[in-house]
């Protein structure tokens, strides 16, 4: 192959990305890499220390000391922040509740998508977020955008949540959906928004195989290019 194909999907909270990009990257055998998990574990660190978000200067000063790796194991793929595996951490509400305040901040925007591109180069690639297809990689070979009724998404989420044993209301993950949608949307640095290119998948009414079979009908003409 020529060159490395990228699969960027972006899309609004709790749309399923993660779940998409991971059956791609599995049957595809690429490389998967969740940007909003880096988010979260920026984000966790922040919280850990209890670091003013207006002071730049304690930012970029802590942002430095930040390590942040996927690792897969047992076919789970975890995050560790600097080797501590953080995965569940980052999916409660304390870092839910805080992240797309701590996303809005250019020094950590600048930071992640520097460790996003330099994570790009390793080898064939999925990655879902929120400005993948627009900012971190605008050549992707294919820009997914994900969308579904908030209501839906919700109940997604709170299943999710609630399967993995998690303490959590209904009301709770409706109002953090839609207010992380709102900011992601709003905010002055890379704001969610569909790239001109983007292919929009609505999932309100498909399932996961449907969803599946709709993204590897784009792939598939790709990959018969690349070989
Ligand atoms: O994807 P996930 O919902 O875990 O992302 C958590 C948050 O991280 C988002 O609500 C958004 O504020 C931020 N994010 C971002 N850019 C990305 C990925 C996530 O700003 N590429």
């Amino acid at each position: 192959m020529s060159k490395n194909i990228v699969v960027a999907i972006d899309g609004y909270s709790s749309c399923g990305k993660s779940t998409l990009a991971k059956a791609l990257a599995k049957k595809l055998n690429f490389i998967y890499i969740d940007s909003g998990a880096m988010y979260r574990a920026v984000t966790l660190f922040f919280l850990r220390q209890n670091i003013d978000l207006k002071d730049q200067e304690s930012v970029i000063n802590v942002l430095s000391k930040i390590q942040i790796d996927f690792q897969t194991s047992d076919n789970q793929t975890l995050i560790t922040l600097n080797n501590e595996d953080v995965s569940k951490e980052i999916r409660q509400m304390p870092v839910a509740d805080k992240v797309s305040t701590v996303s809005a901040i250019k020094d950590v925007r600048i930071e992640m998508v520097k460790q996003q591109q330099r994570m790009g180069r390793s080898g064939n690639i999925v990655m879902d977020g929120r400005d993948i297809g627009t900012v971190v990689f605008p050549n992707a070979d294919l820009k997914l955008f994900m969308t579904a009724d908030p209501q839906i998404r919700a109940e997604r989420r709170y299943n999710e949540l609630i399967s993995k044993g998690e303490k959590v209301n209904m009301e709770d993950i409706f109002e953090n959906l839609t207010k992380r949608d709102y900011q992601d949307t709003t905010r002055v640095e890379s704001p969610l928004i569909q790239a001109e290119d983007a292919v929009v998948l609505d999932n309100s009414h498909i399932d996961e195989t449907q969803q599946l079979e709709f993204a590897m009908g784009y792939i598939k003409p790709l990959l018969a290019k690349k070989i």
